[in-house]
């Protein structure tokens, strides 16, 4: 079966992209590797959206994919690893064999950033993780440390306060980044919060295989801080290079599209993996929408 539009990523602009193209009348399916709903899954609780106040992340996500999946469109648990241009369209190869479609919608999303510090890699799973909400329970009562200064790093911080004895936020400015202020000013309240400005993790220390704390470089001061938990929410990368000859990117490896998510002919760009300013929950779902109905718009043009 050839579909009108496969949508490479389940996250909130690839299933609302195919939520929409399903009520435009087109056939659809959704390849996602991991666990419908993206990274939006491992938020506690989302303040900003509209008209939905406190959601928790995995509820929204559960929720979208539940309203897709009634518009009768398939999320096939899948990685879609490449993809060539053919006669009709495209044809993607995924680790469950080959799919054709018409028009492709590529809603990637982002990875994690990695501090790039020798041992960093072998310590994850063992004192280092990316996800507070998945991984905080095993430090509750114990002292961690969030590394980072943007929205994602003081949602961490303020999970992490709720289970954990001491939560220290390293923070490489002199000022958070974070958009959500009110969340910040929450995090600044709490009692077992420290936030240090200016402060750098230079180096991760371990002992049998589990880390046991990091030095840390503050004010041109090196410093040691004993802790059994680091979190890094140190931003993200695009995670869509498999596609990258399909539709170009910008120097950091974006997919360069305008708000109409038009990226080339018959490929559309939806969500974080779009070169943009602001990566938000709304903005995503806003790309699902656009990328969606300009596929739409191309299929009607091409009959
Ligand atoms: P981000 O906004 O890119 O922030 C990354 C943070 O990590 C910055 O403070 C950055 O410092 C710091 N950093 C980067 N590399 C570092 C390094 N090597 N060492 C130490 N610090 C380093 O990433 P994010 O917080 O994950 O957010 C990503 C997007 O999702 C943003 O658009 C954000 O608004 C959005 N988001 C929104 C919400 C919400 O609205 N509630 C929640 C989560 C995420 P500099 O500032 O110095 O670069």
């Amino acid at each position: 079966m050839t579909h009108d539009i496969l949508v490479v990523g389940g996250g909130p602009a690839g299933l609302t992209a195919a939520l929409y193209a399903a009520r435009a009348g087109k056939t659809v399916a959704v390849l996602e590797r991991a666990v419908p709903g993206g990274q939006i899954v491992y938020s506690p609780l989302v303040e900003n959206y509209p008209a939905l106040p406190g959601v928790s992340g995995a509820d929204f996500a559960a929720a979208l994919a539940g309203q897709t999946e009634a518009l009768g469109v398939e999320i096939i648990t899948a990685e879609a690893v490449s993809a060539v241009r053919t006669e009709g369209g495209f044809r993607l190869e995924t680790d469950e064999g080959a799919m054709d479609c018409r028009t492709l919608i590529l809603a990637t999303g982002v990875q994690h950033r990695a501090l790039g510090l020798p041992g960093e890699a072998e310590l994850v799973g063992a004192g280092i993780s990316y996800c507070a909400v998945c991984d905080g329970a095993f430090y509750a009562g114990r002292d961690v440390a969030v590394v980072g200064g943007g929205d994602t790093a003081v949602q961490d911080a303020l999970f992490l306060a709720n289970l954990c004895r001491r939560v220290t936020l390293l923070v490489r400015r002199d000022r958070l980044r974070a958009s959500d202020a009110a969340k910040a000013e929450t995090l600044r309240q709490r009692d077992n919060v420290e936030l240090r400005f200016s402060t750098t993790v230079e180096a991760l220390c371990s002992a049998d295989g589990a880390l046991t704390g990091v030095t840390v470089r503050e004010r041109g001061e090196t410093a040691a801080l004993a802790i059994d938990g680091l979190f890094l929410a140190v931003g993200q990368e695009p995670s869509g290079s498999a596609f990258a000859a399909l539709a170009p990117v910008d120097a950091q490896g974006y997919f360069a599209a305008g708000e109409n998510c038009i990226a080339a002919p018959g490929v559309f760009v939806a969500g974080d993996c779009r070169a943009k300013t602001v990566r938000q929950l709304a903005t995503a779902v806003g790309d699902g929408a656009c990328a969606a109905l300009s596929a739409c718009a191309c299929l009607e043009r091409n009959g």
